[in-house]
């Protein structure tokens, strides 16, 4: 999993912004990240996706996996953080797919 922290610190926390202008992370214990708590799962969901191919679609699965165990999600499915443009799993989607499918295909980051 290192190896995949690792990439993602340079890749996505660097650019985050919750993060200073050394890339490290800014937010306290009690605001956790989706993307730290989560990055095992998301690596998994990723590896064993069937939508590899289509973001679209793997974003729709990765969200319905991980927001169902994420304590920010109401009972409703209503996410405060993503209505706020505040959850790092859903802003930067894109980069975190990406950055794990890099790692996979053997790029170091
Ligand atoms: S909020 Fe998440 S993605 Fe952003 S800097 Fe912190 S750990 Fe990295
Ligand atoms: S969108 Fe909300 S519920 Fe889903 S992972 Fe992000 S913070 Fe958690």
């Amino acid at each position: 999993m290192d190896k995949y922290i690792n990439a993602i610190k340079k890749r996505v926390c660097s650019i985050c912004a919750d993060s200073d202008e050394d890339g490290f992370c800014t937010l306290t214990d009690y605001e956790k990240c989706a993307v730290e708590i989560f990055l095992p799962k998301i690596v998994n969901i990723i590896h064993e996706s069937n939508y590899k191919e289509n973001i679209n679609l793997l974003y729709q699965e990765l969200k319905e996996k991980v927001c169902a165990e994420c304590k920010a999600r109401t009972q409703n499915g209503n996410c405060y953080l993503r209505r706020d443009s505040n959850c790092s799993l859903d802003r930067y989607f894109s980069l975190i797919v990406d950055t794990i499918q890099r790692v996979d295909a053997g790029f170091m980051f």
